[in-house]
């Protein structure tokens, strides 16, 4: 006679783990009121100390070691405004790999337009609102409850679970996760799985994002008496020039290249670029000058563009592109002159749909809801592009609830029963990952 196995069935331990979820349901919903409480607001990056400490408490009584790092000298740390970070760590009780679930701890300012407290974390008809509740505190809410529920459920787990919470990727990341790449905190030794949780929707696998190229165009002319423009030379008309040629051949050629990514919204499938803006002539008066410009032919005129890209297209290319529209107008106008200078590059990246933590999400969002996910691409950043390009990571998604439209709006909210789905979905991946499918 064999002995009947010590061991639950793996759908027996699956309900498990889900029931251990659905348990802690008000202690999720405890945590996110308690996060949207922490004025995050990022510009200036307020009280991250405050809430690194405060998830460094809790995760400290879970089990979890904690690292607190601060991004010394990184754009925007001083004393008033330390950019903190916070990292956890939970071992499993055998060697394996490593899970992190990261999340930026910023938000953006409340605006106007509110009819709750922005901070107040109000809870209403099953959905907790405030400013970050959906960007991004409710994901990090949901894989905390997530991670303990795994490990608490899963002791003999193997592997390693690591949460973080990071500054300023409202900014672009540099006090944040990019200082964290740098320092070798994403790095495939010590990490070899990153869920992103920004607000993408529970039923959908985020595998990365466009490129992202700006530049500054500044055209060059001659000052003079504005009553005799003939004896100047006109950098603002320079670069009327330079965007009547962008609308002529530019913009229709972008509009016609369209991308294999299934970027998300739609519209967003093809090539784009934004003028950020333009200032020619006289500088912009202070607002409290009540008189009148002066008569002045400018000489100088900058604009601002913001190009995002495909991942079928080349940063070089790009910039090329740009460099052939001003050497068509150049050829057109005798005394054109023009400065190209790249302030921004960050390449597209889009994670492999049989990457090992696009399969599990993949699969646990299939057993929690129901469905097949749909793969999405970010029309713009986010960390991934941190963690790809510097930490050399090639296997991480964003994955999380809440509703993307909301983000950065007024009454921001996350829905209850969105993260609880979600935190499912996190805990079941954390099972295929770690090794805890139904052998350990
Ligand atoms: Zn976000």
């Amino acid at each position: 006679m064999t002995a009947s196995p010590p061991f639950q069935s793996s759908a027996g331990r699956r309900e498990t783990l889900l029931a251990a979820i659905e348990s802690r349901r008000d202690d999720l919903v405890a945590l996110t009121r308690d996060l949207i409480g922490i004025p995050t607001i990022n510009p200036p990056g307020n009280a991250y100390l405050e809430i690194c400490e405060y998830l460094g408490k809790r995760l400290k009584s879970r089990g979890f070691t904690i690292e607190m790092i601060r991004a010394e000298g990184a754009p925007g740390d001083s004393d008033k405004y330390p950019r903190w970070n916070v990292i956890a760590r939970r071992e499993g009780a055998h060697p394996g790999e490593c899970v992190h679930f990261n999340s930026h701890i910023d938000v953006v300012e409340t605006g106007s337009g509110w009819t709750v407290d922005p901070f107040g974390g109000e809870l209403k008809d099953g959905k907790v609102y405030g400013r970050g509740a959906c960007d991004m505190k409710g994901g990090l809410a949901a894989s905390i409850i997530a991670a303990e529920a795994f490990a608490d459920t899963f002791p003999e787990f193997a592997g390693a679970i690591e949460i973080s919470g990071t500054a300023d990727e409202e900014t672009g990341g540099y006090g944040g996760v990019a200082w964290l790449a740098e320092k070798g905190w994403f790095s495939p030794s010590r990490v070899q799985h990153v869920i992103i949780p920004e607000p993408l929707n529970k039923d959908r696998v985020c595998l990365g994002h466009r490129g992202v190229w700006w530049a500054e165009i500044e055209t060059r002319g001659r000052i003079a008496h504005g009553s005799m423009p003939f004896l100047g030379d006109s950098a603002i008309r320079h670069m009327g020039a330079v965007l009547a040629e962008m609308e002529e051949t530019l913009y229709p050629a972008l509009a016609g290249r369209h991308t294999e990514m299934p970027v998300v919204p739609p519209q967003a499938r093809q090539s784009s670029m934004n003028i950020n803006s333009i200032h020619g002539g006289l500088p912009e008066p202070e607002p409290d000058f009540t008189g009148f410009p002066s008569a002045v032919v400018a000489h100088s005129a900058r604009m601002v563009i913001d190009r995002r890209y495909l991942i079928e297209e080349s940063g070089e290319g790009v910039r090329q592109e740009i460099v052939d529209v001003l050497e068509r107008v150049k050829a057109r106008r005798a005394t054109f002159s023009y400065e190209l200078r790249e302030l921004w590059t960050v390449s597209p990246t889009m994670t492999e749909k049989d990457a090992p933590v696009v399969t599990a999400v993949s699969a646990a969002i299939t057993e929690v809801l129901g469905l097949s996910p749909e793969y999405v691409v970010s029309p713009g950043t986010y960390d991934q592009k941190h963690i790809d390009r510097i930490g050399r990571m090639h296997n991480c998604i964003a994955y999380g609830p809440g509703i993307l439209d909301l983000a950065h709006q007024p009454d921001e909210y996350v829905g209850v029963d969105d993260m609880i789905d979600s935190a499912k979905v996190m805990a079941l991946a954390l099972m295929r990952l770690l090794g805890a499918g139904s052998e350990i």
